[in-house]
């Protein structure tokens, strides 16, 4: 067992000592909120909806749903029809072609999202040490199609560490008892400290960056964290910072398949906006079930839930209507389908159907996503008589404002100590990239890359 890479034990447990002082009633707490002008507002990323996929249950070789399901039946006392599945039957791999191929249509196709990789699939192997069934060339081989074919377009998460049995940190093995208290799925988390889950997450993501694979956020396995949001979310704040340096970590724990709860993302436990070291951890949530087959080869509820033929029906349709991220989700199990690909074949119709229908989608990963949601709650908004000011936490592209009316000239940007950026005038707010604006309506819109610190728009008449 590798020795677990340590999270400053001061600056962690004084970081949530501030928090859970502060904020010991709320569930999920926003934190530090700054100052913004009601008067601009920040709009989508350049006026487009973000989109993405959420892929769970994916990592390297292994079918982990083959070998969880027996170990999900074990917990459950054999009680639940549906761990008693044909799982013998299923093959033990879901083949790197099979990666390889997902990876180069959604690449071809601008498609982004989130890749599970489960570091110790169901307790087959780690795979910072070795898949029992594989040679270490072929774990090797699958990484590097990771590497080459699914991280340019999708974050990486762990999940959490098998997606079954919870490993004890101070034996690498799984606890004894076969119970839902010990399956990461279930009961583990439920009064544990934030403490005790940050340094469980720390291991899952230190596998992953021992093999190459950075990531800025985590994935929950099943019920993960439901009984203990408070501590999941300062666990993550604190294990993706300390494993992985990341600015803006972020989890996905939510999904939300129906009804009026907001899908947008969450950006909480935010502090220290104006000094040198900002924080907060952004929760993303998922607007749609898994209709692709699920994570156990389920008949797929098909294409139709997310968006009908006719582009006007499904919950895709619904959630970018009301303006809000709308991130899909999907098992891996079901995206192959014991090789059919069902669920890929699926998806594919999806997204034909959202490009016909919609022409202002941006497909955002996970940690894009929370940057961008971070800067619009986190970043201090003055008006100003020549336009406004901002103090940011955090750098994030494609920062789109709306202004009122007024006149507009050679409109600039300007970064504190840098030099001024004209915005070119565009057309349409099809055309809208960085360093642009238009006029909308009677509305002034510009898309600028936002620097950390102070900086101000002015428009110049
Ligand atoms: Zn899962």
């Amino acid at each position: 067992m590798s020795t677990v890479h340590p999270i400053d034990r001061r600056a962690f447990l004084a970081g949530i000592a501030a928090s859970a002082a502060a904020f010991p009633s709320l569930a999920q707490s926003p934190g530090d909120r700054p100052a913004h002008a009601a008067t601009i507002t920040v709009e989508l990323p350049r006026l487009r909806t973000p989109v993405g996929l959420i892929i769970d249950d994916s990592t390297c070789l292994v079918n982990l749903n083959k070998f969880a399901m027996p170990q999900f039946d074990e917990a459950f006392g054999s009680s639940n029809p549906v761990y008693r599945r044909n799982w013998r039957e299923w093959p033990n791999e879901i083949p790197d072609a099979f990666v390889r191929k997902f990876g180069e249509w959604a690449a071809a196709n601008g498609i982004k999202g989130k890749y599970s990789i489960v570091p110790y699939p169901a307790c087959v192997g780690r795979l910072d040490r070795g898949l029992p069934g594989w040679s270490q060339a072929d774990l090797r081989a699958s990484l590097e199609v990771v590497r080459t074919t699914i991280m340019p377009n999708w974050d990486i998460h762990p999940e959490m560490i098998t997606h079954t049995r919870v490993i004890d940190l101070a034996t690498g093995q799984p606890f004894p008892e076969i119970s839902a208290k010990f399956m990461e799925n279930w009961e583990w988390t439920t009064g544990r400290s934030a403490d005790e889950i940050g340094a469980y997450l720390t291991l899952a993501l230190s596998i992953l960056r021992d093999v190459g694979l950075p990531c800025e956020g985590i994935t929950t396995p099943g019920g993960f964290g439901n009984r203990a949001l408070p501590q999941l979310a300062q666990a993550t704040l604190e294990s993706v910072r300390g494993v992985f340096h990341a600015e803006i970590p972020h989890y996905f724990r939510h999904a939300f398949d129906k009804g009026p709860e907001s899908v947008a993302p969450r950006v909480e436990y935010a502090s220290g906006l104006d000094g040198p070291d900002p924080r907060c951890v952004v929760s993303i949530v998922a607007c749609t079930g898994d209709w692709t087959g699920g994570w156990d080869n389920t008949e797929p509820k098909g294409a139709d839930a997310f968006i009908t033929e006719d582009g006007k029906g499904g919950r895709m349709v619904e959630v970018i209507g009301r303006g809000e991220p709308a991130m899909m989700l999907a098992h891996w199990t079901g995206i192959w389908w014991l090789g059919q690909e069902r669920g890929f074949t699926i998806f594919k119709e999806v997204v034909r159907r959202l490009q016909t229908r919609f022409d202002r989608l941006l497909w955002m990963r996970p940690s894009e996503l929370s940057r961008y949601w971070a800067a619009r709650e986190l970043t201090a908004i003055a008006a100003t008589d020549a336009g406004a000011d901002f103090h940011a936490p955090f750098p994030c592209p494609s920062f789109t404002v709306r202004c009122g009316d007024g006149p507009a000239g050679k409109p600039t940007y300007t970064p504190a100590g840098a030099p001024a950026l004209v915005l070119d005038r565009v057309d349409s707010t099809a055309k809208l990239v960085d360093g642009t604006w238009c006029r909308d309506g009677v509305s002034r819109v510009a898309c600028l890359p936002l620097r950390k610190g102070a900086s101000r728009l002015v428009w110049n008449d």
